[in-house]
Formats: C-alpha cells, structure tokens, sequence
C-alpha cells in the first residue's frame, strides 16, 4: 500500500515480475500485510477472498507476498518483518491452495544507493534472503 513503493522510480513492479518471472503481476494491497495476515482475523479472510477470487478467474503462475520495512501499517523491526512475512506467506498458501509453499514470501527494503529505489529479497523458512542487490 505504500506510496514509496508505487513510485515509478522505485520500479517494484518491474522488479516483482523479474522476481517471480513473469510478463504481468496482478496487485492486491493491503496495510502491513504480514501483519495483518498473522494477527488480524477480518483482514485476514479480506485478503484470501481476494487471493480466491484472482486464483480463479486469473490461474496465476505464482503467487507472492510482499512486504517492505519501515511500515506504518505493520510497524515492526526489520528481522521481525523477515519472520513475518515468512510465516504470512505459509498461513495464505494453507488457506488459498490447501498446501504449504504456494505463496513466495518477499521482502522491499530502501536501497542504500539513492533511497529513492526499494529493492525486493526473496525469502524462505529460515529466513535468509537470496536475492538482494
Ligand atoms: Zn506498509
């Protein structure tokens, strides 16, 4: 949801479909997603209705979700959002395809060249990033 992340110089959407290989992304945003998925029941079954209704109208190759530090809507430490958006990405793959590692759990952080740019990682259960800059 956050407007540094929409910004056309930060290029999250360019960077995600290189990410997840893909021509398109379809966006759902929501505030502080990792947080909201593991620790806010409404906006939990919010976000799996609209995972349900793109899985079955759209068949996407992948699904991801992306979370960023330095979040109002989540506003955790930058360790605790790796964890998080880790254990999200396991809880929304459960409930929208009924099997664990569905949902490919990544991270945005500011990149430290001109702070205009946000950089996407991948991560995995134990956390450690793949693909930085
Ligand atoms: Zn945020």
């Amino acid at each position: 949801m956050d407007c540094r992340l929409h910004r056309p110089e930060a290029q999250q959407y360019e960077q995600l479909c290189d990410l997840l290989n893909v021509e398109d992304c379809y966006i759902a945003a929501e505030a502080g997603p990792d947080g909201a998925v593991l620790h806010d029941d409404t906006r939990f079954d919010a976000v799996v209705r609209n995972l349900t209704i793109i899985k079955k109208a759209k068949h996407p190759a992948v699904m991801a979700l992306v979370a960023h530090y330095d979040c109002a809507g989540h506003p955790v430490e930058d360790a605790q959002h790796d964890t998080d958006v880790v254990s999200a990405a396991q809880k929304l793959s459960e409930a929208v395809y009924g099997e664990p590692d569905r949902v490919i759990p990544v991270i945005a952080y500011p990149s430290t060249e001109d702070g205009a740019t946000w950089r996407l990682k991948q991560l995995h259960q134990n956390q450690s990033a793949v693909a930085a800059e």
